[in-house]
């Protein structure tokens, strides 16, 4: 070969390479990084981590049940999960890339499901990522109902029902302690042990806001335990500070100041903005953030936790350090119950070396799960159990008429449009005749 040619064709050759390497560069713009999914017990969240956002687009297929995912102008770069065979609703799981540049993931489902998708955006954990939730659908969803609320009533039985709430969770790890310990962790090992204990009380009945490793909005939280019907709602989480010297557990209850404020900012984001938290690592002061005014009226409930409040916080001192020696006041949206006493347990630091070892062991759960039981004990011994809790939780309804506006209703029922619509969960003001709406307490 003559030197020119041989000098051109490397030349050739040179600026193919140049141009696969630009192509490649430009290719790996967007990729699926990591693939994880929750088990709740309603419904099963799958989440996409990418390098960027992407556009997608899911839907579902019959016969059989297969859920598609389209994401346009993405690679797959990361292994797929493998599903336990018995997963109540997922199945076989694979991806191709379509039209060279496109990537569809297809995953067999068990079962016919409701999908719902949405985009998070990094935080201190996590990058980008896409949430798809999937919710099986029943035939038979009112029989279901029906069926929860008798075995709720039966376990009513004039016992006293402790909601314990296990903070953050799934996609949602909570604060993070030097060895690696998890928030969501050890708050739910914590409330299974005072479940348990609750559950000895010949008085009383624990119920569990979250039982697993999944994500619930906080929203969700109260709802869950409201339906519960239950008499107190006990928030369990541990600390975190840049200081690693902070230590002690300290107890919190709802601060009815700033709650109107909160009130704007609320109003002023979406219905839907709770849902779209789902899996954001809120550190918890944030939580004020993306509250919601329940209600305005409610000093009894907030006597009433401010007293429960004491009492766990007393009995914690015997545990360990106590961090602040008074009852602090915030505005946790997990509070935010206007009808059920609340109160939130900062167990310990976890950014606190010592803390975090000593969270960790089944013992010093234990002894954690026992003060506050102790103090929920002391709070009860001095309530009056009510005669019958089925009238205390009587839901009031009205039927509209013509002629009815909301805001009329409110001042009729004397509750505010606000708090009517949230009762509701309406975004407007609108009704129609013959619609059947709640009136809240
Ligand atoms: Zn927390």
């Amino acid at each position: 070969m003559k030197p020119f040619l041989k000098s051109l064709m490397s030349l050739v050759r040179i600026t193919c390479l140049l141009l696969f390497t630009t192509l490649a560069v430009a290719g790996a713009g967007k990729k699926v990084e990591s693939l994880r999914f929750w088990t709740a017990p309603d419904h099963t969240r799958l989440v996409f981590g990418t390098t960027a956002p992407v556009s997608h687009k899911v839907f579902t297929l019959d016969n059989p049940p297969r859920l598609v995912l389209d994401m346009s102008d993405v690679k797959f770069d990361t292994s797929l999960p493998s599903f336990s065979s018995s997963h109540k609703v997922l199945g076989l799981m694979r991806q191709a890339t379509r039209n060279k540049k496109d990537l569809r993931v297809v995953i067999d489902l068990k079962t016919a499901v409701k999908a719902k998708s949405f985009s998070l955006k990094p935080n201190t954990n996590y990058g980008h990522r896409l949430v798809i939730d999937l919710y099986p659908k029943q035939a038979k969803s009112s029989n279901k109902t029906s069926v929860i609320k008798k075995s709720v009533s039966s376990a009513k039985n004039n016992k006293w029902i402790v909601a314990i709430d296990a903070g953050h969770g799934g996609e949602d790890p909570g604060a993070r302690g030097h060895r690696g310990t998890r928030e969501k962790v050890v708050v739910l090992a914590i409330a299974k042990k005072l479940a348990a204990l609750v559950n000895k009380q010949p008085n009383m009945k624990a119920y569990l806001v979250r039982t697993g490793d999944y994500y619930i909005g906080l929203r969700k939280r109260m709802e869950k335990a409201r339906k519960a019907r239950a008499d107190l709602f006990v928030s369990i989480h541990a600390d975190a500070f840049k200081d690693q010297r902070a230590r002690g557990s300290s107890v919190y209850v709802l601060s009815n100041r700033g709650a109107s404020s909160e009130a704007a900012r609320w109003l002023a984001n979406s219905e839907n903005a709770a849902d779209l938290v789902g899996g954001v690592s809120l550190d918890d002061k944030d939580d004020m953030l993306a509250s919601v005014l329940l209600d305005l009226s409610q000093n009894a409930t907030e006597d009433a936790s401010a007293t429960v409040a004491g009492e766990v916080l007393k009995n914690l001192r015997g545990v360990g350090h106590v961090h602040k020696k008074q009852v602090q006041r915030a505005g946790f949206m997990v509070l935010k119950s206007p009808d059920i006493p609340s109160i939130l347990i900062e167990t310990a630091f976890i950014s606190n070396r010592q803390e975090e070892a000593k969270l960790r062991t089944s013992s010093h759960q234990n002894k954690v799960a026992a003060a506050i039981l102790k103090g929920v004990k002391r709070y009860f011994s001095k309530q009056r159990l009510p005669a019958s809790p089925s009238i205390r939780t009587a839901k009031v309804t009205y039927k509209i008429r013509r002629g009815d506006t909301l805001s009329g209703i409110a001042q009729k029922h004397r509750v505010s449009l606000t708090s009517l619509k949230k009762a509701n969960s309406m975004k407007s003001s609108r009704i129609k005749v013959g619609q059947v709406i709640q009136i809240p307490s």
